[in-house]
């Protein structure tokens, strides 16, 4: 299936870390976008952070400043979920859970017309369950796109049972057209990376939980003698404890609890203080 023209207007739903930076994929690839969020001025706020890390470049010489102001401008935050309805492909990237995000879905299929391609950007959560209360649900398809959006190249085409092949073709190749490396995956628990990195980061906590050594000691040693790019603490600060937790019950609870996948008391005590990240400032580490 050939990918989406770029004069075919995508909408984001949810203008947290995730959506603003889909948003400017989509808008750097030629589309015009809609950005909503549930949350006043949130769709704003995500809008005025992607001119500001493109303002770097421009500073930088590495973009030029017309350029920007045409990116910017192909984004535009809409305050009514009704106003995304001509959208041909829209991607929502809310909070992670089951419900929240049917209910957005349902919306979406009574606003959107039949051809409208209807995409989740779920870390874990069942796309076939997602699925199950929808009058198409062949239309939904995962598309997974990892954090920070715009740099990472990985995108997983996630699809449920009932998602149409063609529809999971469309997205595939609009993800390559928009410079990312798309790979398909089934609807098992956390996919594919989600479920290779719940042993790096449950690992990872369990040490600190034994005192074996603390976050930062374990990230540095998994920089300098494991040569990854982050370690397991300041990869999940940079996710989001409340997201993270959150990925990590779902995949516990979709392997019927399997102990492989016990969520981290650590973790949890994280997200009851509200130390959530880099997002609010106090994760494992300072961001003040
Ligand atoms: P976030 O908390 O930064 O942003 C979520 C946004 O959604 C918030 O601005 C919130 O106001 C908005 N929202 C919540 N409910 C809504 C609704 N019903 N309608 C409209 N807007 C609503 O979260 P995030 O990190 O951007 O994660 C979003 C999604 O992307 C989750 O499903 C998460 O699992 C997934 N994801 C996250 C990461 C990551 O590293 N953070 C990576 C890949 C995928």
């Amino acid at each position: 299936m050939p990918a989406l023209d770029s004069q075919i207007a995508i909408a984001v739903i949810g203008a947290g870390a995730m959506g603003s930076g889909i948003a400017q994929v989509a808008a750097q690839a030629g589309h015009p976008v809609f950005l909503h969020d549930q949350r006043e001025g949130a769709a704003e706020a995500g809008r005025a952070s992607i001119a500001k890390q493109l303002q770097r470049r421009v500073d930088q010489g590495k973009m030029e400043q017309p350029a920007l102001d045409a990116l910017i401008n192909r984004i535009q935050p809409v305050s009514a979920l009704a106003e995304v309805a001509s959208a041909g492909l829209v991607i929502e990237a809310i909070v992670e859970n089951l419900d929240i995000k049917r209910g957005l879905l349902s919306n979406l299929e009574d606003l959107c017309g039949d051809d409208t391609i209807l995409a989740t950007n779920t870390s874990s959560i069942s796309i076939t369950a997602l699925g199950a209360q929808m009058k198409r649900p062949q239309r939904l398809v995962g598309m997974h796109f990892f954090n920070p959006a715009p740099l990472m190249a990985l995108v997983e085409v996630v699809l449920g049972l009932a998602t149409d092949k063609t529809v999971a073709e469309t997205v595939h190749a609009t993800a390559s057209n928009w410079g990312k490396k798309p790979v398909y995956a089934t609807s098992t628990p956390g996919f594919i990376v989600n479920r290779v990195a719940r042993p790096f980061y449950a690992e990872s906590l369990r040490l600190v939980q034994e005192q074996a050594a603390d976050p930062a000691t374990l990230d540095a040693l998994m920089r300098e003698a494991g040569n990854f790019r982050m370690g397991a603490f300041e990869l999940t600060d940079l996710i989001g404890h409340d997201v993270n937790y959150a990925v990590t019950n779902s995949v516990f609870n979709a392997y019927f609890q399997d102990s492989r996948f016990l969520p981290s008391l650590i973790q949890q005590e994280l997200v009851e203080a509200g130390r959530l990240g880099r997002k609010n400032g106090q994760g494992f580490y300072s961001y003040r």
